[in-house]
């Protein structure tokens, strides 16, 4: 199974949006540029909706059958580990293993040893064209490498097997992510994690390393888009320069996680995969639930009234939402309007303040985060939202598909 170049991380907290996001993506094909769906889904996420991946796969099936989509699809068992892979192996053609938990721990000394000889003749790699953060890697930077990485890199190779042994060695597609570790990955990081993967025989076709910066979630980039853009470009020339090198899968590509609303990025990241003809992977299931919201509140009436509750409900159990998401959120709860003022909002008003529109001053990051994080509301709801979904789906699949093509693939894809 080999991943096509461009490929977005779609999909949805409650599995009703997959056609609206296949429209997007027949937009974006009609423009010329070829994207394919890969429908993610969290074991975390799944446990707070009260899901199964055999859901996530009915959702995409789904979504595909409503669009007679004819392209390739696929169904990822997003940030699995050793102890919730087996869960996802009968739904999912493409596993994200995540491994950033075992960053830092040291593997044994000879395991270590072993990789600094295999991999020593490769430090004259650099400098590698175009990478100016990085000129020179010595052997001791190797060492530490090794022992901050290897580990983890072990461990994804454990739970790569396992699947390939379930599942067959070429029926699915492979990523490995460190984005959840708590320091970026530098360009030589990278390079020598792309290394220590192939010599464990690991055929990863994305990598999603940590970025400089902050991915929050639903809202803008947070950080030195400038910096971004050259770590960003810098890691496209790494991991071209170590397919070669390592024999790795000719498509392996980058993956940006929570890579929804990062408007500011899209220009450069356009630009420098443009620029080094690379692949990219975008995962943006996360917001999809959201734009239900402004869907609902735009309805009017009791689509309003609903969204209004779910507002005041996550308004009162903030502590308990946030706390699966404390690394990713950042709330200001002084920013926060009370439920009372939001209760006497138009349709408008409480789209505005959700929609992420940064040039329009209602919009307020802070309400979108929250309700960002308050899905698990709406899941308690069952039935009385899923009704209301129901009631409102054609304005609902309009916001669905028209934030998907015009606010993300449009300038991160075309390039306008
Ligand atoms: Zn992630």
């Amino acid at each position: 199974m080999k991943l096509e170049k461009y490929s977005m991380g779609v999909g949805d907290r409650f599995g009703r949006e997959g056609g609206a996001q296949v429209r997007a993506l027949e937009q974006a094909a009609a423009r010329g540029v070829d994207i394919v769906p890969v429908w993610n889904k969290s074991y975390r996420e799944h446990q707070i909706v009260g899901t199964t991946p055999a859901d996530a796969r009915v959702a995409a099936d789904t979504g595909v059958n409503e669009r007679a989509w004819r392209r390739s699809y696929y169904v990822d068992a997003d940030h699995i580990g050793l102890r919730t892979v087996d869960l996802f192996l009968d739904s999912s053609d493409f596993f994200t293993i995540d491994v950033a938990d075992f960053i830092g721990q040291p593997a044994d000394a000879r395991t270590i040893d072993a990789y600094v000889a295999a991999m020593a003749p490769h430090l004259r790699e650099f400098p590698i064209d175009g990478v100016r953060t990085t000129t020179r890697v010595t052997e001791s930077d190797l060492v530490a490498i090794a022992r901050k990485y290897l580990l983890a890199v072990t461990e994804a190779a454990q739970i790569y097997r396992h699947i390939e042994r379930k599942k067959g060695a070429r029926a699915f597609v492979a990523e490995v992510s460190t984005d959840e570790a708590s320091e970026p990955q530098t360009p030589a990081e990278l390079f020598f994690i792309l290394g220590a993967l192939a010599r464990e025989g690991v055929r990863i076709q994305t990598i999603a390393p940590k970025f400089t910066g902050k991915f929050l979630k639903g809202i803008d980039y947070v950080g030195a888009v400038e910096r971004f853009a050259a770590e960003f470009e810098e890691d496209l020339l790494v991991i071209a320069r170590a397919v070669q090198v390592f024999d790795l899968p000719q498509n392996l590509k980058l993956s940006v996680h929570s890579g929804s609303d990062k408007f500011s990025l899209y220009p450069v990241m356009h630009r420098a995969i443009r620029k080094r003809d690379a692949g990219l992977h975008l995962k943006t299931a996360g917001t999809t639930w959201l734009e239900e919201l402004v869907g609902l509140a735009m309805g009017g009436g009791d689509g309003l009234e609903l969204a209004k509750t779910i507002y005041a409900a996550a308004f009162d159990r903030i502590d308990e939402l946030c706390q699966p998401y404390l690394a990713v959120i950042e709330i200001d709860r002084a920013r926060l309007p009370a439920p009372r003022a939001v209760q006497t909002w138009t349709s408008e008003q409480f789209a505005s303040a959700l929609r992420h529109v940064p040039s329009d001053g209602r919009y307020n990051p802070h309400v979108r985060q929250l309700l960002h994080v308050g899905y698990k509301v709406a899941a308690e709801m069952g039935d009385r939202y899923h009704a209301m979904l129901t009631r409102s789906r054609a304005v609902i699949e309009r916001h669905v598909a028209e934030n998907l093509f015009e606010r993300h693939i449009v300038p991160l894809f075309l390039g306008s």
